[in-house]
């Protein structure tokens, strides 16, 4: 089954990503961790990918959807996998070509995304200061409302009650895919 996870930062899309790669034998493709591995690496790619995280800015389209392409023509992605924080522009939506079964969008509201950042314990992460972390929930509502609302419109959406317990969302996924 091809799945991707959408929501706000702060939504739970990696735990529940790793919970569903577990439970559905699927491999788990987040372009974040992606990214924050190439932005580690000390050439010209690393130094251009790090600038964009760091400010919290977008990856080019382009960029993004061969990145991703690359990784799914692997062996172990032909059966199946589960993708978290992509696609999230309608420009990556277009260029991937709605290679997905069903979207699952994690939905919170702002507030209880502020809560959930503010009270990580462990944001060390240069992409997770307050400021920066303003302007990928601002990208949020500018770019990937118009993907969610994509996926509905060919009836892929799924909507999961994202405030739950852990636990209960992860349920609320698999009894609905
Ligand atoms: P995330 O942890 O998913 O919010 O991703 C961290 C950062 O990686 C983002 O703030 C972007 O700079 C970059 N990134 C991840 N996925 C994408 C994407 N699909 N398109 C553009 N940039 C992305």
């Amino acid at each position: 089954m091809k799945l991707i996870l959408i929501g706000i930062q702060g939504s739970g899309k990696s735990t529940q990503g790793s919970l569903l790669s577990k439970k559905l034998g699927a491999p788990f493709l987040s372009t974040g961790n992606i990214f924050r591995e190439i932005s580690k690496e000390k050439n010209q790619v690393g130094r251009y990918i790090k600038e964009i995280v760091n400010k919290g800015l977008l990856v080019p389209d382009e960029k993004v959807v061969e990145i991703v392409n690359l990784y799914l023509s692997r062996p172990e992605y032909k059966k199946g996998y589960i993708l978290d924080g992509f696609p999230r522009t309608m420009k990556q939506v277009k260029i991937f070509k709605d290679n997905v079964d069903k979207v699952i969008y994690l939905k919170i509201n702002e507030k209880e995304t502020w809560r959930r950042l503010i009270n990580r314990n462990d944001r060390t992460r240069n992409d997770e200061t307050l400021p920066v972390m303003k302007k990928r929930i601002n990208l949020f509502y500018k770019f990937t409302e118009k993907v969610i609302d994509h996926y509905k419109s060919i009836n892929k959406l799924i909507i999961v009650d994202g405030t739950k317990k852990i636990e209960e969302v992860n349920k609320e996924i698999l009894g609905n895919i």
